[in-house]
């Protein structure tokens, strides 16, 4: 089987961008026998941006939640929170010491921080924790720890693979075969979705529609998004229209088509809110009620990713690291 790594930042409340972008199709995906799904909750990652005690927190439970509402199956898959895996910070280390400093300058996240400050005349790296700045030597230990050989990513995270491959490559070079180096699979059906403002939605910015809001809540949303000032009966364009991405990630080829030929004939914009809202929440409501169940009970959450943690790391993080230690001279003395 092919390894597949999936991992969401526990930075905030799982968005509709999250669930049409990772959880739904690594869900899908994981049922094929020919998977090995690798699904994991990247909390050492959320402190970089996060530094919200409660809100990491809460973000883990929520997020956790919404991977078994939509249907991750626990026994299938291999289902863990970073921090349950020390191994994950050790590789980390031993990565670090063989990840050229060049190469993480010109890592995309670090160089838009940079340009921000020259932006302002403040000094290149003010601000600028060295969380940050490691970030994709991080990424990389979740990658190779288990050797994951494809990790679905968007367009704007393949030099984040490029990187994790490149580290790999030269600890293999140093000191012997230790790692298959990681394929990114870009997803050209899978949707990057806008946000309530048209830019991509993403936790950082606030723009987001909550995977489980309630359902009224999801209506006002759905309601705020942004649109031009068309009125009713004049034709509105698909090409650069949030509320039609949207739309198109949840409705099928049919249904797009026929929302397509409704902007053309110009569909007053509330009327076109009002069928994505009620697209999206058939889709979302059956979900949703298993969701409430779930982060009601976070003790049984918390037995579920321990279990999963400790599993992995017996059959593979433990006696792993251990070889890489060895291979690096971290041996005993016997
Ligand atoms: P942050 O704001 O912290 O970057 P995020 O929600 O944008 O958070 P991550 O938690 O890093 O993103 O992403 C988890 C997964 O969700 C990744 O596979 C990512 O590609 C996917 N994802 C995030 N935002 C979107 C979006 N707007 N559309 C499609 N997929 C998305």
């Amino acid at each position: 089987p092919v390894r597949v790594l999936t991992g969401i930042t526990t930075s905030g409340t799982p968005h509709l961008g999250n669930y049409v972008g990772a959880i739904r199709p690594a869900v899908a995906a994981s049922r094929d026998a020919a998977v090995e799904s690798y699904f994991f909750l990247a909390d050492l990652h959320a402190l970089i941006k996060v530094q919200e005690p409660a809100r990491v927190q809460r973000s883990t439970l929520e997020i956790a939640a919404a991977w078994l509402a939509c249907g991750l199956d626990p026994q299938r898959v291999r289902f863990y929170r970073q921090s349950d895996i020390p191994e994950i910070p050790e590789l980390t280390w031993l990565l670090t010491c063989v990840a050229g400093k060049g190469l993480l300058n010109r890592a995309h996240a670090y160089k838009a921080a940079v340009d921000r400050n020259r932006a302002e005349a403040e000094d290149d790296d003010a601000g600028i924790s060295a969380g940050l700045f490691m970030y994709p030597v991080l990424m990389a230990a979740d990658i190779l720890l288990f050797n994951a050989e494809r990790v679905p990513v968007g367009r704007d995270q393949i030099q984040h693979i490029e990187m994790a491959r490149d580290f790999g490559q030269r600890f293999n070079h140093l000191y012997g075969e230790h790692f298959t180096l990681p394929e990114a699979a870009i997803e050209e059906h899978v949707a990057t979705l806008p946000g309530l403002d048209g830019r991509k939605m993403s936790k950082s910015y606030d723009n987001v529609i909550p995977l489980f809001a309630p359902r009224e809540q999801l209506c006002k949303l759905v309601f705020s998004i942004v649109t031009d000032s068309r009125a009713p009966g004049e034709p509105k364009d698909t090409e650069g229209s949030a509320l039609f991405e949207i739309y198109r990630a949840f409705a099928s080829a049919d249904e797009t088509a026929a929302m397509r030929r409704a902007f053309a004939e110009g569909i007053a914009w509330g009327d076109a809110k009002q069928r994505l809202f009620e697209r999206v929440e058939v889709e979302i409501a059956p979900l949703r009620a298993r969701y409430e169940a779930l982060v009601a009970e976070p003790q049984v959450i918390e037995r579920q990713l321990r279990e999963g943690a400790a599993r992995l790391r017996e059959e593979r993080a433990t006696p792993f690291l251990a070889q890489l230690r060895r291979a690096v001279g971290l041996a005993p003395l016997d």
